[in-house]
């Protein structure tokens, strides 16, 4: 079987062509159309299907795409990156090409890309997180993608990790979103540095948050300061998970997790603080290796999660 796998991103759609290995036969990458322009990206979507189609023959479409997600009905509620409000993407898709189409949430996407084709390959336990823009989340507990009654659960980031913390986009304060990901990572560190003008941090125009990981490697004091309040907040928000689905594995991904050999040393050592006893040793956290190709691979165990289990 055969899978037209769509990463819908707010910068950049990317779909490739997988087989049920894991193998990308074809892919294409196009910049988003501007926000707010769903039949646009429909369109697009058709036409970069057709093209594929001149060399392969797809059964299925999946689509990882950010924001609120009616999976069963393939219905974008709200996406916040897309400026998208009620728009019903797998019936449009369908209608234009002829194919089912199934849509998840893209941090859904991601965990069941580990568990199809990544680390967490034969594990039925999986916690998977994606340190990006935001942090994103995927439960799968028995095999089974967690999402609630609506579809719209398992918003791992919102775990309030501070609770006097900073503002959150959501609107609450603390949540390790908030903290964790990679522009709050960036911003702590700039809010800080007036106060440590010899830090490498202070020379740069604009902090990025890899600034802050390189900086660490270096034994900045600043970036020390920023990510050990990050990694007591990652730790506090992986206790809580560990302990509420007892997983095999918690994967990293994203942007932040190309920085893993700084960041996961730093929560394994803290882990053990924010869970009961019985829980240590039980589970294992690891960086995705998945990479470039985690949302396309991500998108296409949406179809095989769905149709081969
Ligand atoms: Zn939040």
């Amino acid at each position: 079987m055969k899978v037209f796998a769509v990463d819908l991103g707010g910068t950049f759609i990317k779909v490739g062509v997988v087989d049920e290995n894991g193998s990308i036969l074809w892919k294409r990458s196009v910049k988003t159309p501007p926000p707010g322009n769903p039949e646009k990206v429909v369109t697009a979507l058709n036409e970069l299907l057709q093209e594929s189609q001149r060399e392969f023959q797809v059964s299925y479409i999946g689509i990882g795409c950010p924001g609120s997600i009616d999976r069963d009905r393939g219905l974008v509620r709200y996406s916040p990156n897309l400026d998208w409000h009620d728009f019903p993407l797998a019936e449009s898709l369908s209608r234009e090409t002829g194919l089912e189409v199934y849509v998840e949430n893209d941090a859904n996407a991601f965990v069941l890309g580990e568990k199809w084709f990544g680390a967490g390959k034969a594990k039925e336990h999986i916690v998977a997180l994606t340190f990006g823009t935001g942090v994103g989340g995927g439960v799968i507990s028995h095999n089974v993608l967690i999402t609630g009654h609506l579809g719209i659960g398992a918003e791992l980031g919102h775990i309030i990790v501070e609770p006097n913390g900073p503002r959150c986009g959501c609107g609450s304060y603390g949540c390790l979103e908030a903290i964790a990901s990679a522009r709050s990572v960036a911003r702590l560190a700039a809010e800080m540095v007036e106060r440590y003008p010899d830090s490498f941090l202070a020379k740069k125009n604009e902090i990025a948050a890899e600034d802050v990981f390189e900086a660490f490697r270096k034994g900045d004091t600043l970036a020390k300061i920023v990510l050990e309040r990050v990694s007591h907040a990652v730790a506090r928000a992986v206790g809580a998970y560990v302990q509420f689905f007892n997983p095999q594995l918690i994967v990293f991904g994203g942007g932040l997790a190309r920085s893993s050999d700084v960041l996961i040393p730093l929560v394994k050592e803290k882990v053990p603080l924010y869970v009961m006893p019985s829980f240590i040793g039980t589970f294992e956290i690891v960086q995705s290796q998945l990479l470039e190709d985690a949302g396309i691979k991500g998108a296409a165990s949406i179809v095989f999660q769905r149709k081969l289990i």
